[in-house]
């Protein structure tokens, strides 16, 4: 770029002389905006129960931004700019969304006349109303956040529908942030936007929502034109697709670079732009985000390299903001290593031809994938808690690293801070770990299991299950809640268990199931409960994480070696099947996805660590057929959301996520029937690796996209037993025996009688009894009449 970012804001002093205020020297690319003690939550759920008032509730989330603000000055960011203003009150991508206007044509009514949204109508799009579905939900990159789809249409009318980003600015400049210069507003970026955007139902063939970029680029100006106006002297633009493979070649994406952030800077009246590109290395688009001219650029330089000075050749007056601190994790970044990164990053720049000192510091992504702060976390040991970081203390290490005091060590040592305590390596788990051969991951050819199975089992054509939970009813909840607070005693607590199995194999008797469960009313998660049960694994006691809108989860941490102390499931299944002669099917978590929604050691491959895992359930289903148990499910709905933003990084994931599965069920014998329940819809991508998987029978979530997945279960690709959910359970609502039947009826055509099964799409912890009862007396029904017919 002809740019020399110093000369341009000398150019534009006249404009305003926010203009000049230099790039923070430490700075999160966001920080988690759910408040240390659920803040948000507890004020949102209040307002949509009614319990308090708008009023209330706009008073709520102003003391939490309030004190947000106030809490990172405190931690040291006090320089204007320095805070990220990255409060949503449900999701940044519907907030981008609105600010330009994004609103499907089937949310219209929430437009008010001035063509803004107001809070009843931000919720509506997030939540739906009594006729319109939520917008769609999904995950954020390779993250446990899901964002909401925006949709648009070619003639959806963009223009500034809320203000939100400009009105937060105002506010922090009120609370006296940044030196009295206010925070760093921040939206997901043009480019992003529309990436992560769908067409609308009704759109034209052919439509794409990149069709619109130059028109949603100019609603960002006009918005960069108001904080301008406000006062702000840095906008943040998050363009995280720039980390991942995307629909469009990179040739086109870094002209669409071009078109998007290029066209933004030529505006006059705008604060200075940075771009972030969180989630991963964006490799040789730098040099066209470089291009752009915006005046910072932000790198995720734990996923990405440290960029060569080549790739640095157009950096001129750009500011580099250095992602050093890996904003995902929960370990303490090794100072001496980042800082002797930090030093590498600055020669580079230099000898590319930029101002070295210009270079600042930052976390890898949003901190809004950690907890708020180590603080609350009393029970942790201590040897542990000396080597982890929250979102705070990750903010204190941008600080430290930022200050200079740091003694550099070498560039290629470790990223976080060793763990070497005890339990950390076990001898015993690596000697069993190494000593595996192929032989560990391999059963008996399919034919031979099955005929096996049939034997034991002898299940009728189109067998009804479903795929583990049932209602977690408020007596159950309780019971749990007091035993862990030691109000109940263990026999009380075990009382209490069992008289719910009791229930849940009752009603599923009653119904007629074929393959019964026993409902799975010890688990408060199906993570964090074999996380509480194996060694390896700490649980916090307030580390929570946003996994979208209110809704927020406790990832435990995977610090050490995993080892089974003692069978986990094994007696709540036993006692289960002791109670009827239908067969009853042990649940259990994979291995991926054990490591999916914890915070994972980051000392030696993901595929190690899951292998240690595996062994343990291998373990445990030995067990359960010891105790007869003879269908065991082992649920990874999370295989496709680890899988990596690059093609080039699929394979080697695909392979040690599949051989972990196989690792962990293939010690059982024939006549044992392996499920798995896999939670997702795009099964087209992996069917592949769902096959190599070999489980015997895999239930997957399908309502809500049933033609892709029937087009999916090609036989020639997929040849074993398959469950399509065909109940929604997401929905309270009760799906008619017709309507089950008629999707059964198309499902058994595509994949053939003896393949398929009947169940729901998911677990049935969040639905109540009745609805519960409602709608699996229409499955039983709906797949007796297929069966007979067929
Ligand atoms: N067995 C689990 C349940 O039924 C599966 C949940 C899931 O796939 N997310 O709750
Ligand atoms: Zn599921």
């Amino acid at each position: 770029p002809d740019a020399d970012a110093g000369t341009d804001a000398d150019a534009d002093a006249a404009t305003g002389p926010a203009v000049r205020t230099p790039l923070p020297a430490a700075t999160p690319v966001g920080y988690p905006r759910i408040g240390p003690d659920r803040e948000l939550k507890k004020a949102e759920e209040a307002y949509w129960a009614g319990r308090i008032d708008r009023t209330e509730f706009a008073a709520r989330v102003r003391t939490l931004r309030g004190a947000t603000r106030a809490r990172l000055a405190g931690l040291g960011l006090t320089a204007a700019a320095s805070v990220p203003e990255t409060f949503s009150l449900y999701d940044q991508v519907l907030d981008a969304a609105l600010a330009v206007g994004i609103v499907p044509d089937r949310f219209a009514g929430v437009l008010g006349t001035d063509g803004t949204v107001d809070l009843d109508g931000y919720f509506a799009l997030a939540r739906g109303t009594a006729d319109q579905p939520p917008l769609e939900m999904t995950k954020w990159f390779d993250t446990n956040y899901h964002y909401l789809v925006p949709e648009i249409g070619p003639d959806t009318d963009l223009h500034v529908a809320s203000t939100q980003v400009v009105d937060l600015f105002r506010e922090s400049l009120a609370d006296g942030a940044g030196e009295g210069a206010g925070t760093r507003p921040v939206l997901v970026g043009p480019l992003s936007l529309l990436l992560l955007a769908k067409a609308q139902d009704g759109a034209p063939e052919g439509f794409d929502p990149l069709d619109r970029l130059d028109e949603v680029v100019a609603v960002y100006g006009e918005i960069l034109r108001l904080l301008h106006e406000t006062g702000a002297s840095w906008v943040q633009l998050d363009e995280p697709a720039l980390a991942a493979d995307q629909r469009i070649d990179p040739g086109t994406l870094a002209s669409l670079l071009e078109r998007a952030e290029g066209r933004l800077t030529t505006a006059e009246a705008r604060p200075q732009i940075l771009v972030t590109t969180p989630y991963g290395g964006i490799g040789d688009l730098l040099p066209a985000l470089l291009a752009t001219g915006v005046e910072a650029v932000h790198l995720d330089l734990t996923r990405g390299d440290l960029p060569s000075v080549d790739q640095l050749a157009g950096v001129g007056g750009t500011r580099i903001l250095a992602g050093l601190v890996e904003g995902r994790s929960v370990w303490r970044t090794e100072l001496p290593t980042a800082a002797a990164r930090l030093r590498l990053l600055r020669e580079r720049t230099a000898a590319a031809g930029g101002d070295a000192d210009a270079v600042a510091v930052s976390t890898s992504v949003s901190l809004q994938h950690v907890p708020h702060t180590l603080a609350d976390e009393t029970d942790l040991p201590a040897d542990l808690l000396a080597t982890l970081a929250f979102a705070d203390e990750k903010i204190g290490e941008l600080v430290a690293l930022a200050g200079g005091d740091i003694e550099p060590g070498s560039a290629d040592g470790p990223r976080s801070v060793p763990r070497t305590f005890a339990g950390v390596r076990r001898d015993e788990v690596r000697g069993r770990a190494a000593a595996l051969t192929r032989s560990d991951l391999e059963r008996s050819a399919f034919e031979v299991r099955a005929a096996a199975q049939q034997s034991v089992l002898g299940l009728p054509v189109l067998p009804t299950t479903t795929i583990g939970s049932f209602p977690q009813v408020a007596s159950v909840r309780r019971a749990r809640a007091d035993h862990r607070a030691g109000r109940l005693d263990d026999a009380g607590y075990e009382q209490a268990m069992r008289e719910e199995i009791g229930r849940v194999i009752d009603v599923q008797e009653e119904l007629g199931l074929d393959v019964l469960v026993h409902g799975e009313p010890e688990r408060n998660d199906m993570v964090q409960y074999f996380a509480e049960h194996l060694d390896g694994f700490a649980t916090t006691r307030n580390g929570w994480v946003q996994s979208y809108g209110s809704r927020c989860t406790r990832p435990s941490i995977l610090f050490g070696d995993v080892a089974r102390p003692e069978p986990i499931t094994v007696a709540w299944s036993q006692y289960a099947q002791s109670l009827t002669d239908k067969p009853v099917k042990g649940i259990l978590t994979g291995p991926v996805t054990i490591l999916a929604w914890s915070f994972v050691r980051d000392d030696q491959p993901l595929g190690e660590t899951a292998d240690q895992v595996a062994l343990a359930l291998r373990d445990e289903i030995a067990d359960l057929e010891t105790a007869g148990l003879g269908i065991v499910q082992v649920d990874e709905p999370a295989l496709r959301e680890l899988l990596p933003l690059r093609a080039a990084d699929q394979e080697a994931y695909l392979r040690w996520s599949v051989e972990a599965f196989r690792l962990a069920t293939s010690g059982a014998a024939d006549a044992t029937q392996i499920h798995t329940h896999l939670c997702y819809s795009e099964f087209n991508e992996v069917v592949d690796a769902i096959d190599a998987l070999g489980a015997d029978v895999t239930s997957i979530e399908a309502a809500r996209s049933r033609g892709e997945i029937l087009e999916a279960l090609d036989p020639e690709r997929f040849s074993r037993g398959i469950g399509p959910g065909v109940w929604d359970i997401h929905s309270p609502r009760v799906p008619a025996t017709e309507e089950i039947r008629d999707q059964l009826a198309a499902a058994l055509q595509r994949v053939g009688e003896g393949r398929l099964w009947a169940n729901p799409d998911c677990g049935l912890k969040t639905r109540g009894y009745e609805e519960t009862r409602a709608s699996l007396r229409n499955l039983v029904e709906a797949a007796r009449t297929v069966r007979e017919t067929a």
